[in-house]
This record gives structure tokens, C-alpha cells and sequence, in this order.
């Protein structure tokens, strides 16, 4: 999902860079050039935590058990697929907002609606196929290394604060045409990583293809790929044939089931 860092919006940052000025602060306050994966996980979780006063939590309690369940069988594969996340103080919660959809933001900090869920009707292991990909933006570095490719596209960055680049990232136009095609990679890296999370954890392939078919159908625009996002169809075809590789390859993933 393009909402996986979560936007601050312009309160939220008046609010940051208010208490920048009077507080001894880190991650946020400092230069984008020092930029590390810590710094964009301490400012995940700032983040996480001001999102989450925006929302009621975790108000169906069947919904949140179910969410909860899937999730533990991805984050106990991602913690020995990726060591990094093993340390994370990884965080489950649902809502009901109809403009959410599901993220999880660096660090392991995942929010997932179930307005979007009951939408497109996704059983376990769609709804696993969707937390996968999310878990995998995290665990595969995406905001540190968008951040990066910024810095790269414009070296005067590094001597800006860290908050304004990630401001910039998510509000100014000329800055997200230019990341457009890191992001398109990111979310294609997304999906099949993604998937193969999921079926390490123990979910059937083609059942973890099903989230994009869904999808697809779902769409009102289903052939559009946009220059940072592929169309539904191209999702859900290159699902089907990792899918179909899978299977034809594996009898079983190479773990024992975890849920
Ligand atoms: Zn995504």
C-alpha cells in the first residue's frame, strides 16, 4: 500500500517541529545525511503512536484475534528470514477506518482496516498474502532506502532535516516523480517477496495468489499501472506464475506449517 509510512500530515508536523524547538530531540531533528535505519524506525514509531490516537483500535474483537493470529505465523518467519526483525517491537492493531487499508510501518508497527478486508472478502490466507506484503516493505528497508534514492536524486538534501525530506517525500510532487520508479520496484519486490514470506510460514501459494485476484476484480481500473504503482493485473499475473512455480517446484514450503 503507498500509505505504509503513514502520513503525518501538515498538523502533525507544525505539531514535531514545535516540539523540536523547545526539546532536546533525536532522529527527527537531525541532518537527512546522517540518515540510518534507526532513525527512520524511532520516527516510525513517533509516528505509529500519533496514528494510533486517530483511530479506534481493535474495536472487533473477532476480527483483531484473527489479524493477530495470521500475523504471529509471519512475524515469527520474518524474525528468522531477516535478523534485523527479531529485535523489533513489533506491533499488531486493527481499525475500522474506510480510508485505511493495511501498512506496516518500519520497525514492525502494522495497522490493517477491516473496512478494506471485508471489501474484497479475503480469507486467512489472502489476508496473509496482504500482511506479507506489508511486513515486507519493513523488513526489506523500503523507507530507509526511498529515503537514499532521494538523496541521490538530490545531494542538497543531506544538509536539510531529516522530517523535512520526509515530508517532501510524501507531499512534494516534483520530489515523488522522481521516486516513482523506486517506489513501482519496491511494491513488484513487495508482492513476490511477499508471497514467498508467506509461503515459508506455511500458506499454500495459490491460495496467497487469491489476495491479488481479488484485488483485480475489485479494481475500478484494473489494466492502469501508475508510473509508482503496477495495475492489478500485472499483480495478479505475476502472483499466478510465482504461484504456479512454486508448486510445480516445491511439494511443501521448506518449513513446517506455523499456523
Ligand atoms: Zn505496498
Amino acid at each position: 500500500m503507498s500509505n505504509r509510512r503513514g502520513r503525518a500530515g501538515r498538523a502533525l508536523l507544525r505539531a514535531l517541529l514545535a516540539l523540536l524547538a523547545c526539546a532536546p530531540v533525536p532522529a527527527a531533528a537531525q541532518d537527512a545525511a546522517a540518515l540510518t535505519q534507526q532513525m527512520v524506525i524511532a520516527r516510525a514509531a513517533e509516528v505509529y503512536a500519533a496514528r494510533l490516537n486517530d483511530h479506534v483500535l481493535d474495536g472487533d474483537a473477532r476480527f483483531t484475534a484473527r489479524v493477530n493470529a495470521i500475523a504471529a505465523t509471519l512475524i515469527a518467519r520474518a524474525r528468522r528470514d531477516y535478523p534485523e526483525t527479531a529485535d523489533w517491537a513489533w506491533e499488531v492493531h486493527t481499525t475500522n477506518t474506510p480510508d485505511q487499508n493495511a501498512d506496516c510501518m518500519a520497525g514492525g508497527k502494522i495497522l490493517v482496516s477491516l473496512a478494506y478486508v471485508q471489501r474484497l472478502e479475503l480469507n486467512d490466507a489472502e489476508l496473509a498474502m496482504l500482511l506479507a506484503h506489508e511486513i515486507e516493505h519493513a523488513a526489506l528497508r523500503h523507507n530507509l532506502k526511498e529515503y537514499q534514492q532521494a538523496l541521490r536524486l538530490d545531494p542538497r538534501w543531506a544538509a536539510r532535516p531529516f522530517l523535512e525530506l520526509e515530508h517532501a517525500v510524501d507531499n512534494d510532487s516534483g520530489l515523488m516523480d522522481q521516486l516513482a520508479p523506486t517506489n513501482y520496484e519496491q511494491e513488484v519486490e513487495a508482492d513476490r517477496e511477499g508471497m514467498l514470506l508467506a509461503w515459508r510460514a506455511g500458506w499454500p501459494a495459490a491460495q496467497l495468489a487469491g489476495y491479488f485476484k481479488k484485488m483485480y476484480r475489485g479494481s475500478v481500473s484494473p489494466r492502469r499501472s501508475k508510473p509508482d504503482y503496477p495495475s492489478p493485473q500485472l499483480r495478479w499475473q505475476a502472483a499466478r506464475e510465482l504461484a504456479a512455480t512454486l508448486q510445480k517446484n516445491y511439494v511443501q514450503a521448506p518449513s513446517e506449517p506455523l499456523h
